[in-house]
């Protein structure tokens, strides 16, 4: 028995070197980083965090401070995936899938950290260790960059150690988007995996059109290329496409993910967003059964750990919020592969003094 006595939300406004732009989200000038640490009555402390693309960080950062954390204190912090479908039920109604499970997610990484700093276990070891690294591509939020700059980030991307790179699509037209597509496959030529990514932008007609067009590219993956919810959808657009779908940044509860999986080829369950590592796990579950893939999306730095511990572990995404500059361990990548922290606890630790200038007074 370890009794919560404390959570502590932090919020940071954390800026992008330029503005970064996808399908559907607008304009990116900085991130949202929430920051949640819990403290146990036997001296232990866990952070976790979650994140956004600059929207949604108070209300995050407040239901942490003002509902989550009365609700924790003086609970058993020892049994962390009770604690996490407790909260989820406690604030059900108001919350269910929305800034909810981004709260709770960094809550219930907390706890992890808390939990694993205590058994001296690291997350790759303690989610199932089934390897120590994981396959990784760079993701790019590259819909506003020209050709050349968008080549350009490509270099980048290839020049740091990735044999795999996925662009942003959803242009004005299917011929602009086809045409920057077929630069960057003549750019990296034909053995480099290649995915793109719509941002739930398209319609299913649009989407089938698009993947018809682009499969002479050889594309590994269609993101996204609807609204999350039409879940049936993604499989029509695979099947008359023979391009593979792919999805879960935005499925945000357990059915969510239950319904989408059928219909999926990749999923991409995002632990800040989808109750935490408890979440993220249940989710890898569901997946092995269904026998898909299971990915991530965002947050590498803790991914890394939850990917490589799959036996059905796919893609890391490395995505282009530079969180890398606010931790104390950049991520490691080695022979394209992506290395897996080996420390107890969940293997993030912030540099506070690098994220303290960019902190909101809450
Ligand atoms: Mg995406």
């Amino acid at each position: 028995m370890a009794r919560i006595t404390d959570v502590t939300a932090r919020l940071f406004t954390v800026p992008l070197d330029e503005i970064l732009v996808d399908a559907k989200h607008g304009d990116h000038s900085h991130f949202h980083l929430i920051t949640a640490t819990v403290t146990l009555d036997d001296g232990r402390t866990g952070t976790g965090y979650t994140y956004n693309g600059g929207r949604g960080g108070h209300a995050t950062a407040a239901m942490i401070t003002h509902d989550l954390a009365p609700f924790l204190v003086e609970q058993d912090a020892e049994n962390v995936e009770q604690l996490t479908h407790a909260m989820d039920e406690h604030l059900h109604y108001v919350g269910r899938g929305g800034i909810l499970s981004f709260a709770i997610s960094a809550v219930d990484i907390a706890l992890w950290d808390a939990r694993l700093k205590g058994t001296g276990q690291s997350l790759v070891q303690a989610a199932g260790g089934a390897s120590d690294r994981c396959k990784a591509y760079a993701g790019g939020i590259d819909l506003g960059f020209d050709l050349p700059k968008l080549l350009d980030s490509i270099r980048t991307y290839l020049a740091r150690g990735h044999n795999a790179v996925k662009i942003k699509i959803g242009q004005p037209t299917q011929a602009e988007d086809l045409d920057r597509i077929k630069a960057v496959r003549d750019f990296i030529g034909p053995d480099i995996t290649f995915m793109v990514d719509a941002n739930y932008s398209m319609t299913t007609d649009q989407a089938i059109s698009m993947a018809k067009a682009m499969k002479q590219f050889d594309i590994e993956w269609f993101e996204e290329p609807i609204e999350p919810d039409h879940f049936e959808d993604f499989a029509k657009i695979r099947d008359a496409s023979g391009i593979k779908v792919a999805q879960g940044e935005n499925l945000h509860t357990l059915h969510e993910f239950r319904r989408a999986l059928p219909h999926v080829d990749f999923i991409q369950p995002d632990a800040s967003n989808c109750l935490g590592i408890t979440g993220w796990l249940e989710v890898a579950k569901m997946a092995k059964d269904a026998n898909v893939p299971v990915c991530s999306h965002g947050m590498q730095e803790l991914h890394v750990s939850l990917v490589s511990s799959q036996p059905h572990g796919g893609w890391l995404e490395v995505h282009s919020f530079p969180i890398d500059r606010y931790t104390t361990r950049p991520l490691v990548t080695e022979d394209h592969l992506a290395v897996a922290p080996d420390v107890p606890g969940i293997g993030v630790e912030f540099d506070w003094s690098k994220l303290t200038p960019h902190e909101i007074t809450l």
